[in-house]
C-alpha cells in the first residue's frame, strides 16, 4: 500500500494509547514506508502510525534546518520511542495538525529533548532534539498517547483565509 489516508478526530484511533511494536517484520516495514510518503505527499514534517488509524508505537520525522535551508533534510524513523526532557526551560509556538485540520494553537513545549527508541531494524538510536524540531518530537509521541495538541493548547484559532500554512505534524 503507498499513500494511506490519515485519519481525523474523532476518530478512535486518536484518542487511544498505542501499542509498544514487538515484531519487526515486513508489515512493520511496509507501514514506515507508507508513513514515510503518506507523511511527504500531505506534506508534513511528522506522522504518527495513530493518524493511519494504526495504534501502534511508531512515528516518523522529516525536517531540515530551522534557519539555514541549504541543510539537507534527515529523516527519522522512530519506534516505541520515548521522550525524555533535557531542558527546563519552554517555549509557546503555534502547531496544526494533520489530523485536526482547519485549526491551530498555542502550546507550550519543552525546549531541548532526548529521544530515545529503536530504528526500524530494531537497533537503539538516540535523537537530541531542541527548538522546532523538540516540539515535532514531542507532537507525534502525544499521539502516542492519545493527545492532540488542542488538548495542551492555551489559545485555539481558524486560519484566516491568507494566514501563511504552517509545517502540519
Ligand atoms: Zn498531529
Amino acid at each position: 500500500m503507498p499513500i494511506r489516508e490519515i485519519v481525523t478526530l474523532p476518530h478512535p484511533s486518536l484518542r487511544r494509547k498505542a501499542r509498544p511494536v514487538t515484531k519487526f517484520d515486513n508489515s512493520l516495514q511496509t507501514l514506515i514506508d507508507d508513513m514515510i510518503k503518506t507523511m511527504r505527499a500531505a506534506p508534513g514534517v511528522g506522522l504518527a502510525a495513530p493518524q493511519l488509524g494504526v495504534s501502534e508505537r511508531v512515528i516518523v520525522v522529516e525536517y531540515g534546518d530551522e534557519e539555514d535551508e541549504t541543510v539537507p533534510k534527515k529523516l527519522y524513523a522512530l519506534v516505541n520511542p520515548e521522550l525524555k526532557i533535557t531542558s527546563n526551560e519552554t517555549e509557546v509556538g503555534v502547531e496544526g495538525c494533520l489530523s485536526v485540520p482547519g485549526l491551530l494553537g498555542e502550546v507550550e513545549r519543552s525546549l531541548a529533548v532526548t529521544v530515545k527508541g529503536l530504528n526500524r531494524r530494531g537497533q537503539p538510536m538516540r535523537i537530541k532534539a531542541r527548538g522546532w524540531k523538540a516540539r515535532i518530537f514531542q507532537h507525534e509521541i502525544d499521539h502516542l498517547n492519545g493527545v492532540v495538541f488542542t488538548d495542551r493548547a492555551t489559545r485555539i484559532w481558524k486560519p484566516e483565509p491568507g494566514e501563511p500554512a504552517l509545517d502540519n505534524v
